[in-house]
Parts: structure tokens; sequence; C-alpha cells
């Protein structure tokens, strides 16, 4: 029999792993802000029409691209982020896996504008289907915009499956207040079709709460920290009688990096107890800093999952530091409930 293997074309590699990293407009929109946020970009603009399926762009004023980078940052594994191995178990970037823009720009058309501050020009690349369209010398601002447009274009089947615009527009908001909540030194926009959303001035982590949950959250907030030498806490809680009873405003953050946890859920959950009824959920947005050797985010390509070298200790130290903000702040369970 003859030999039949072949590598696949480097077209349909991207688009296939364009599956695990790009399943909606959230997902495009996550990868480029923390772009923006690993190039130092102070100032991050984001413009979003049709719920992120016609367009998705984040414009920054961080390190830009040189031209050659401009191209080269479309391929796969290509990263300026890790060099060896070993840099993937002291991560300090929220990239590394050099996947996103060449995913991206698999299932969409991708147009690139950068200039980096030591280069006179800027450089603007359009890819459709990871086909280079055009590159071309421009005129620019420092930093760089990429603009995802008509996400799926190529493939009618995941396009199909997109939900409405209130469900994919929900998606975009979550991944933009995470991004936001954890950056509040950066001022962040958010446009949908020409409206603005969001305005996010600079500031202290209190008033990016309120910038981003509105002013009721100003006196509904209790500050939480906590330092061990293996773990350090710090963030705000909500008081008690504003838990609520649906999720999605409880926001775990391990070196500024977004995480899911319901075992950390829990160790917030449990300090809690007596103060809260059992299906209640209290507002929450904490820090976690943890030396990244301990630490292993290498687990899923979203990047949203962690696993702790020690997690017992994190919890414990976690629970303990609602706790104590709680009882700073003389919110104790009350006699009812302790009998
Ligand atoms: P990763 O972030 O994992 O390195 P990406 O595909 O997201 O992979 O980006 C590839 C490379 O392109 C990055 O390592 C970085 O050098 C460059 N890059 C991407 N976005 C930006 C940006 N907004 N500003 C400057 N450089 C960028
Ligand atoms: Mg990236």
């Amino acid at each position: 029999m003859s030999n039949i293997i072949q590598l696949l074309p480097d077209a349909i590699a991207n688009q296939i792993a364009a599956g695990e990293v790009v399943q909606r407009p959230a997902s495009a929109l996550k990868e480029l802000l923390e772009n923006a946020v690993d190039a130092g970009a102070t100032d991050i603009q984001v413009i979003v029409k049709d719920a992120g399926k016609q367009l998705v762009q984040v414009i920054d004023n961080g390190s830009g691209m040189s031209n050659v980078d401009a191209r080269m940052s479309f391929e796969r594994h290509a990263t300026s982020k890790i060099k060896q191995s070993n840099d993937l178990f002291s991560i300090k970037t929220f990239g590394f896996r050099g996947e996103a823009l060449a995913s991206i720009a698999a299932v969409s058309q991708v147009e690139l504008k950068t200039k980096s501050e030591d280069e006179e020009t800027g450089t603007l690349i359009q890819i459709e289907g990871s086909e280079l369209k055009k590159q071309e010398p421009i005129a620019a601002k420092n930093g760089t915009s990429v603009a995802m447009k008509n996400l799926f274009f190529n493939v009618p089947a995941r396009r199909n499956f997109l939900k409405s615009n209130p469900v994919e527009m929900r998606h975009l908001v979550d991944e933009f207040q995470r991004v936001a909540l954890s950056y509040p030194e950066i001022s962040f926009s958010l446009m949908q079709n020409d409206m603005e959303i969001y305005r996010l001035n600079p500031g202290k982590l209190s008033q990016r709460i309120v910038g981003i949950f509105g002013k009721n959250y100003q006196d509904k907030l209790i500050p939480a920290e906590e330092n061990t030498p293996h773990l350090k806490v710090k963030g705000y809680i909500g008081k008690p009688e504003n838990a609520k009873k649906t999720r999605g405003e409880q926001f775990f953050f391990v070196n500024n990096r977004y995480i899911r946890s319901s075992y950390l859920h829990h160790a917030v959950h449990t300090a809690f107890e007596g103060l809260i009824q059992p299906d209640q959920h209290p507002f929450y947005v904490l820090f976690l800093e943890i030396d990244p050797s301990h630490i292993d985010i290498n687990v899923h390509p979203t990047k949203t999952e962690i696993k702790f070298d020690d997690e017992r200790t994190v919890y414990a130290v976690l629970r303990s530091s609602v706790k104590q903000a709680l009882g700073a702040h003389h919110v104790v369970p009350s006699l009812d409930f302790s009998i």
C-alpha cells in the first residue's frame, strides 16, 4: 500500500486550532484585549458591530509591531512572549501560545494596523481566511488596531451556530468587564453600533468596580486583604445584604488573569455562612497573587482554568481573608443563625 499521511496545509491547521480558541466573538475579544494589555497599553478602545458578528475591533496605544513582526504575528506558534520551555513555568503575560491571531485570521477577515515607537511608518495588513491580501506601509499612530470582520465568513456551519445578538453581546460585555476589572489603571471604552456602553477612566479598583457596576455599589464594598508568604489576597467583597440569587458578579483573578473555580467560590461562600441564605451569592472581586511556578494555567486554551500546587492552602487563606474582612466590618453572624 502506498503512503498516505500528509502534513495539513497551514490554513487548514489554523482553522482546526481556531475551533478551540475562537468559539464566538467574545473569545476573539478576550484574545485581542489580552494582547493589548501584554503590549503595555494604557488606553484600550473596543468597537463592536452586530454583537461582534460584523466587527470586533480593539485599538491600543501599546508597543506596536514592526513591519516584519506584524506579518509574523499571524503565524501559528509565533510569539514574542516565551522563548524556551522553562518560560512556561513563570508566565507573566496573558499570551504565550502564539495561536490567537493565527486562529482569528483563519476564520475571519482581519485588518491590522500597527506602528511601533521607533518606526516612522506603520503597517497595514489584511488577511482573509489565513490568506494574505495586502501588506503595505501606512501612516499610523503608535500602537495597534486589530479589526476582526465577519467571523466565520468561511465556516457557515459555525456562523449559523452563533447565538442571538443579545446573547453574544452579553458574552462580549462579560469579557470586557473581566479585563477592565483587572486593570483599573488602564482606560477602557466599549462602543456598540456607535453607542458608547462604557468609558472607564484610570483609577483605583473601587472606582473601576463602580464604573462597571454602577454608583450604587459605592457603599456596598468591603475591602479584603491577606498576606502570607505563599499567597496574597486583595480586593473587595460585597456586603451580605446585597447578595443575589443569581450568579455572575463573582470574579477571581489569579496573577491578574480571570479564572473560574467552583472550589474557590466555595471558599468564599462558606466564609459568608450564616450571613446569607445558602442559595444566595455574594459579590466579590478578589485578586490572588501567587508565585507563577506554583500554578499551571496551561490547562485549557482559553486559560480560564488553573491548577494550584497546593489548593488546600489557597482555599484556607482565601476563606480566612473573607472572614476577616467581614469581621472587621462588624458583619458577624447574628445569634439567630448560630442556634
Ligand atoms: P501570544 O499572545 O500568545 O503571543 P498572539 O497570536 O495573540 O499570541 O500574538 C502573537 C504575537 O503578536 C504576540 O506575541 C505579540 O508579539 C504580537 N502582538 C499581538 N497583538 C499585539 C498588540 N496589540 N500589540 C503589540 N504586539 C502584538
Ligand atoms: Mg495573545
